[in-house]
């Protein structure tokens, strides 16, 4: 028996469809899972098994958040980690994450899902590179299942510790071969490839500064094999420019390329630091970017080329990093600081609200290399959020309210369906007791900051 789902009285609906239609007093018709059709409220069935009046809502596709570490969110605003620059920000960190958990990791993923779906988003992938103690990536699995969030659940690793060269301390990498055994596990007990999944791994080494070449080659071969997808950190900022001078006698484009990390299936975060033969490369071999602008202004990275890299044809999709670099995971926030620090670099015209809104659905969907989320139109996934602009903070601004929602205080949805479920509704979260969840993250976090002191 299907269930049907009907979402109506839209103020403007957002489609992100291939004509960018936005439809006033907008409707959605939802089977199961899948949206079935799009118009005005006039337009579709009157009736479903349950309904949504969203009446007074600008209703957007579910954002994609394309980069995170969401176990980071135990170790916010460290006091020896507020003011760094990367590399120094990373040195004060793995000695506090080395004494992560697994609970640590199912707790923190699903805090984390929470602050995500309550500003927008309704897809996430996460970077999980530190496997201390009994962590595993089954624990993030399995609370994204629990909270009801599409996942794109990424494998990382280090394997280079500062005896051999690399940036983090030796008792916190892992042996190669155990990391691409692991990985494989993964993949075949997980790895779901069918059309509205809502579980995919990905093969995610950490960095060029704290994995070997081969184990890059090695990561790649891997996730070719079995059709998965590719992500890991890249020119993020001079000093990770310097690294791959000194260390490969290369760019860091040109040693992805030499690793054979670029194509479709490939995305990168950050590259704040990419050069133009670097974009180019991208753009001719469809490599990804996940663009994190509040991580790169808190560590003070650089602007990265957005603009440019969006005119060459390179897939940009947002991402809001790990909260210990981005201390407020706000995705529909990530939007509003994306459109604003390209105006900072790049002058006045360089985004867009509308611009940077795309980013975070067609672009998002784009880099972890789907076509089934990121807008509403029939067929699609049934990835919906509504945010109500009724606040102080939208008043006067109610004659273009798709702009509103980007250039105005970032708001919190009112309603969020993911997968077909109505999984936020009146700004409650229904999948989770969230103080619970909450009391115990703080707890957790607490027992982290007092093993490091
Ligand atoms: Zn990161």
């Amino acid at each position: 028996m299907s269930k049907t789902l009907l979402i109506k009285n839209a103020r403007v609906l957002v489609t992100m469809d291939a004509q960018r239609r936005e439809i006033a007093d907008g409707a959605v018709f939802i089977r199961d899972n899948v949206i079935e059709r799009v118009g005005t409220t006039d337009d579709l069935p009157q009736a479903a098994d349950e309904v949504i009046d969203a009446a007074g809502h600008v209703v957007v596709p579910g954002l994609v958040n394309t980069h995170h570490h969401m176990y980071q969110s135990l170790t916010r605003v460290i006091p020896a980690a507020q003011d760094g620059e990367l590399f120094n920000w990373l040195t004060n960190l793995y000695p506090v994450w080395a004494n992560l958990t697994g609970e640590m990791v199912h707790v923190s993923t699903l805090t984390a899902m929470a602050e995500l779906i309550l500003s927008g988003c309704t897809t996430s992938s996460d970077h999980l590179y530190i496997y201390p103690n009994d962590c595993r990536l089954d624990d993030s699995i399995e609370a994204a299942h629990t909270i009801g969030m599409r996942f794109h659940a990424s494998r990382g690793a280090m394997s280079v510790g500062r005896s051999k060269g690399g940036l983090p301390p030796d008792s916190v990498v892992e042996d190669e071969a155990a990391i691409l055994k692991d990985t494989q596990r993964l993949i075949e007990t997980y790895h779901d490839a069918s059309r509205h999944a809502m579980q995919r791994i990905v093969v995610a080494p950490c960095s060029p500064f704290s994995v070997s070449r081969d184990l890059m080659k090695e990561a790649a071969l891997l996730a070719r094999s079995h059709g998965v997808s590719l992500h890991t950190h890249l020119a993020e900022n001079v000093n990770d420019i310097a690294y791959s001078r000194e260390k490969f006698d290369m760019t860091p484009a040109e040693y992805a390329e030499d690793c054979g990390w670029v194509g479709q299936d490939v995305w990168h975060a950050h590259c704040v630091q990419l050069d133009d033969a670097g974009i180019h490369l991208f753009a001719q071999t469809g490599t990804g970017v996940a663009h994190c602008p509040c991580s790169n202004m808190r560590l003070a990275s650089g602007i990265a080329p957005v603009r440019k890299m969006v005119d060459a044809g390179v897939p940009v999709g947002l991402g809001v990093d790990g909260s210990a670099s981005n201390d407020g995971a706000h995705m529909l926030g990530e939007v509003r600081q994306a459109m604003l620090l390209q105006r900072v670099g790049f002058g006045p015209d360089a985004m867009t609200a509308r611009q940077a809104l795309e980013l975070a659905t067609l672009g998002g969907a784009k880099v972890l290399n789907r076509d089934d989320i990121g807008s509403i139109a029939p067929g699609m996934a049934a990835d919906i959020v509504m945010f109500k602009l009724d606040g102080a903070g939208f008043a006067g601004a109610l004659h273009d309210p798709v702009a509103a929602l980007v250039f105005c205080t970032p708001a919190n949805v009112n309603h969020s369906v993911i997968n077909g479920k109505v999984v936020v509704k009146d700004g409650v979260l229904r999948t989770v007791d969230l103080p619970v969840v909450l009391e115990r993250h703080n707890r957790l976090a607490r027992e982290l900051a007092l093993k490091a002191a």
